[in-house]
């Protein structure tokens, strides 16, 4: 039997006509060796955000299920201009919506989870002889009668689209191409000197996804971990060696710190002398919830004379409809008032030895310190540690704790200065973290809520 290959294809490497056929060539290459191919598209360049801007020029708050019909259009065009690009170099191929690839979804709007896939049509095209072209990012909602809706997978949807096919078919590989070689220490475009990682395990991607490494969708990687799919991530723009995300026998041989991850999608929002008493929490995240806004960071100080100040992060596009939540609540509740900061941005440290190894939270902060950049928020998982500083020092901040962690050195060489480090931030302070109790301020970093 063929190999069966799956291959998604990003938005810039189908942006245009030009690089249409360039996919459509690099897909023929791959069908001449004699593998099956199905094939997932992203919509062509910033078609989705076009979209997005199109829809919101007509009203501010467009009704979902509309938006996400709209959205689905811009997969459909890149996914039939794909196929006819293959049809013009005689290759047989048909492109297919998520509907009709059999993928079905829990039916939330924006932010669907593919609830299962039924590839019949799939095998049928396959069984035909064509390459099978999907569109990505999308699904239709499960239901028992016919009123089947379109639904959207959440921005970069169109990696779980892939991963999830390859999952679904036993593909024999899963070949994820975008505008980078791989997967690197930080983000290319923030950090030149970035170095591109061979294998990365999927518990460390997924939480580099998590905290805005945009290159993989979040979901992509748990698909990709929990049914054991083996990723590729790679150029489409260069036949060079890519990035494997895997199950990483050699973590703990490796330097701790694996990479750096950033997100502009941040706004922190504080509430001034809130009410310290029980359900106070719950009556000002309980109603986020309900909306399904993402509440990240959250840092509660001491309270004086019966009243505290609480701090929490929401994606920066959700700040508006956070505030207009809160607005009720804070009449109730009796606030002073509720600040909000739009121009704050995420870094993180990840690494699945810093677990195990004290010293890196201590010598992340003095990075920080000593390029001059302000951390106003703390938090810490087991394999990371986040802050939370001003937006305007984002560059700087990456680039500084690209250097404290050396990362752009091959891993080999990096081995006798973490231990260093790690010696010399026991001998230093406490010996689980390698950090001195914080001076004065009395905030308590909290874990992701
Ligand atoms: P696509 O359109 O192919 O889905 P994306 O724009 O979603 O591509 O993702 C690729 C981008 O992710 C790269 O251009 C890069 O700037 C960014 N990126 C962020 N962090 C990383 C990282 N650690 N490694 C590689 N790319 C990263
Ligand atoms: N086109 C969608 C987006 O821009 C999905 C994707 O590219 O994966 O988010
Ligand atoms: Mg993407």
């Amino acid at each position: 039997m063929s190999p069966l290959v799956v291959q998604k294809f990003g938005g810039s490497s189908v942006a245009g006509a030009d690089r249409i056929r360039r996919v459509a060539r690099r897909i023929a290459r791959e069908r001449a060796r004699g593998s099956d191919l199905v094939v997932v598209v992203s919509a062509m360049g910033d078609t989705t955000d076009e979209l997005l801007a199109l829809a919101t020029a007509i009203t501010e708050d467009p009704a979902p299920r509309e938006l996400d019909m709209l959205l689905a259009t811009g997969e459909h065009q890149s996914a039939t201009l794909v196929s006819m690009a293959l049809h013009a170099l005689g290759v047989p191929a048909i492109a297919l919506t998520g509907a009709q690839a059999g993928i079905t979804t829990d039916g939330r709007y924006g932010r669907a989870r593919i609830a299962g896939i039924e590839p019949v049509r799939v095998h049928e095209e396959l069984a035909a002889g064509k390459v099978v072209i999907v569109a990505g990012f999308q699904g239709r909602s499960e239901s028992s009668g016919d009123r089947h809706e379109v639904t959207t997978l959440g921005r970069g949807g169109s990696d779980t689209t892939a991963v999830a096919l390859a999952a679904r078919l036993h593909a024999d590989r899963c070949q994820i191409f975008t505008d980078v070689r791989g997967i690197y220490t930080a983000d290319p475009r923030l950090v030149p000197k970035a170095r591109q990682l061979d294998v990365v395990g999927y518990e460390e991607m997924l939480e580099l996804a998590h905290q805005g490494a945009q290159v993989m969708q979040v979901r992509a990687v748990e698909l990709g971990w929990v049914n054991g799919v083996v990723i590729e991530v790679l150029s489409s723009f260069e036949d060079a060696p890519g990035t494997l995300i895997k199950e990483d026998p050699f973590v703990e041989q490796r330097n701790k710190v694996r990479g750096l991850a950033h997100d502009r999608n941040v706004a922190k929002v504080t509430l001034v002398e809130v009410p310290d008493r029980p359900g106070v929490a719950r009556a000002v995240f309980d109603p986020l919830a309900e909306d399904g806004i993402n509440v990240d960071m959250i840092v509660q100080n001491v309270g004086h004379r019966g009243a505290t100040d609480l701090s929490f992060t929401v994606p920066r596009v959700d700040l508006a409809r956070t505030k207009r939540i809160l607005e009720p609540v804070i009449r109730e509740l009796g606030f002073r008032e509720l600040t909000t900061d739009s121009s704050v941005a995420k870094v993180s440290i990840v690494g699945a030895g810093i677990q195990n190894a004290p010293g890196y939270a201590a010598r992340m902060f003095g990075a920080l310190a000593d390029a001059g950049v302000n951390i106003e928020m703390i938090s810490t998982s087991e394999i990371r540690i986040t802050t939370i500083i001003a937006e305007d020092d984002l560059e700087v901040a990456v680039q500084a704790l690209h250097r404290a962690f050396e990362l752009e050195l091959p891993e080999a060489e990096v081995t006798e200065a973490e231990a260093e480090v790690t010696e010399a931030a026991v001998d230093a302070g406490d010996p689980a973290t390698g950090v001195r109790a914080p001076r004065g301020g009395g905030a308590t970093p909290t874990g992701t809520a």
